[in-house]
């Protein structure tokens, strides 16, 4: 079985007034099979973790460079996040492939630093709305999938988000069939890759996934779980998808 995980991605949002959400989430008791996950900008990890150290939650990071030290002015290691209390780390999140470049090798790299350094990687993959509307998308996020995700990964030491990058904050979805179908070819493609582990990686949805589509999504075959931005900002939003996913 695949644990569930709720996994919200502040971006470049949030001040440490609104780390006070955390307190609230930590009284939502998920299922024992699900997990709670916050990854806010980098500055609020630490006190994050303090927060959220009473409870369930769990406090991770938004992008990690794949050295462990060196001249990276600028950068955060992976170990960096793990010594601060971090549990996961996103890589390859297509607002850093579009904006700064990464490729699957560079989201690779990091989903190996982070795995080394004891944080779970939420490996993120996606087409755009050009390559679905040429009939590439499956194509492209298998693609992206066999680059970028580390070859000895086990089912407790990787996460794989599906982000059509077209739904992104834009409150469109794809259709139920088209998150199925993706999904479906990820899991069959992560067994291939990785046995029996592949069968176990959670799979999560992200893009526009908000309390009124959530329980929909989350009863797709293969869905494990959300990669939530805009509605993981306030607990009145990420609470019901929480809900909807234990
Ligand atoms: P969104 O962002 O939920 O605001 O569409 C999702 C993401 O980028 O992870």
């Amino acid at each position: 079985m695949q644990r569930k995980l709720a996994a919200g991605n502040w971006k470049m949002n949030g001040a440490r007034a609104d780390l006070s959400m955390i307190d609230r989430l930590n009284t939502s008791h998920p299922s024992p099979d699900c997990d709670i996950l916050l990854c806010p900008p980098a500055h609020l990890v630490s006190q994050a973790v303090a927060q959220a150290a009473k409870g369930t939650l769990k406090i991770g990071a938004q992008n990690c460079h794949s050295a462990e030290t060196g001249a990276y002015t600028g950068d955060i290691s992976a170990g960096m996040f793990a010594e601060i209390g971090a549990s996961h780390v996103i890589v390859g999140h297509s607002e850093r492939r579009e904006g700064y470049g990464e490729t699957d090798t560079d989201a690779r790299a990091k989903a190996t630093a982070a795995q080394a350094a004891g944080l779970i990687p939420i490996v993120c993959l996606g087409e755009s709305l050009s390559q679905r509307d040429a009939g590439d998308a499956l194509n492209v996020i298998l693609t992206q999938l066999a680059g970028s995700v580390p070859a000895d990964s086990e089912a407790d030491t990787l996460v794989v988000a599906y982000e059509p990058i077209w739904a992104i904050g834009t409150g469109k979805i794809p259709t139920m069939d088209e998150i199925a179908e993706v999904h479906q070819a990820l899991r069959a493609n992560l067994i291939d890759a990785l046995g029996q582990t592949g069968a176990a990686v959670p799979l999560l949805y992200g893009g526009s996934v908000k309390p009124a589509n959530a329980a929909g999504i989350f009863a797709l075959e293969h869905v494990n779980g959300a990669l939530v931005g805009g509605a993981s900002l306030t607990a009145q939003d990420f609470s019901p998808i929480i809900q909807a996913l234990s």
